[in-house]
């Protein structure tokens, strides 16, 4: 069997760095530590940081002192004023990516015109974004959404993980009303990568393995990206949920992950997918296995050729 890695697969910048900050926390701190909900959306880490004593809340008020992690995604100014008045002690663990968004939109809204914010308007991210307008900010998924807009200038930001496509289309049908636009992409390129190398691998290989949480939206997006492609392709959140009959006939393999799945966890879907193979196509996959050679297209070449 051949099994090849996307280039860009598993965990982001700002996802290691929040999981690195909690890490740290758990082993220096005492007390309580807090997260205000799950730190990142992968149930497998969650339990994992629950071991090392970083407990995850939907609310400060559940908060009994202690410290609070602010997840990657970040939060409104609201929030952090609620965790200093209860004197909890705040480790900002918001991406520089998603803080520049932030500050970015509150800068537009000191200057009193509306700010267009692009993105999922129940995703954390864009609730922590639009805290910060201070009731400027008005969300859309696209530009089909905009209704006339009555003030000469407008700013637009754009959630981190949002296409760039969806964020071209929003600035082009606010200049065609003739108002100025202070347009700023604050578009991460992150999930773009993961999800151009997902495709051009699900275009190459016979059956795809994408490893997440089922409650990452990344994860499923890149899910939805290979299937789109007409290849069989498997969701799983670790390598128990593997089934022997999705290996059966079938030679190349490609794997990738979401931002919020750990290393381990990819290494370990690896492993059981070697197994499977063997159990299903037996001794002739083990020989081809062998014999695997680097793939020749541009695209592939990227990938990394696991075995
Ligand atoms: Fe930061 Fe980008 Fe990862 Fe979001 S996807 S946490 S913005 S690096």
């Amino acid at each position: 069997m051949e099994i090849l890695l996307a280039n860009k697969a598993g965990f982001c910048y700002g996802v290691k760095r929040a999981i690195d900050l909690a890490l740290t926390t758990a082993r220096e701190k005492e007390g309580n530590i807090y997260t205000l909900g799950p730190l990142i959306h992968n149930p497998q880490v969650v339990q994992d940081l629950a071991g090392q004593g970083i407990k995850e809340i939907t609310g400060l008020a559940e908060a009994a002192g202690g410290s609070v992690i602010i997840r990657s995604h970040g939060v409104g100014p609201d929030i952090i004023q609620q965790a200093r008045d209860k004197g909890l002690e705040i480790l900002d663990a918001t991406c520089p990516f998603v803080a520049r968004a932030q500050r970015v939109a509150r800068e537009m809204a000191e200057q009193g015109i509306p700010v267009y914010i692009l993105g999922d308007p129940g995703h954390p991210e864009v609730q922590g974004i639009l805290g910060w307008t201070m009731g400027k900010g008005i969300v859309v998924e696209n530009a089909d959404e905009l209704s006339r807009v009555d003030h000469p200038k407008v700013g637009v930001v754009a959630q981190t993980t949002q296409p760039l496509a969806n964020y071209q289309r929003l600035v082009e049908a606010l200049q065609k009303q003739g108002v100025e636009v202070d347009a700023r992409n604050t578009i991460c390129h992150a999930t773009g990568e993961r999800q151009r190398a997902a495709l051009e691998l699900a275009k190459e290989v016979d059956v795809m393995m994408v490893v997440g949480g089922k409650n990452s939206a990344n994860t499923k997006k890149l899910a939805k990206i290979c299937q789109e492609t007409g290849t069989p392709t498997y969701h799983v959140e670790s390598a128990q949920e593997l089934r022997e009959e999705w290996f059966r006939g079938h030679k190349k393999f490609g794997l990738t992950a979401g931002a919020s799945t750990p290393d381990a966890i990819i290494e370990e879907v690896k492993r059981r997918m070697k197994e499977l193979d063997q159990m299903t196509n037996g001794e002739e996959g083990m020989n081809e296995a062998m014999e695997v050679k680097a793939p020749q297209s541009g695209e592939l070449v990227k990938g990394i050729v696991v075995q």
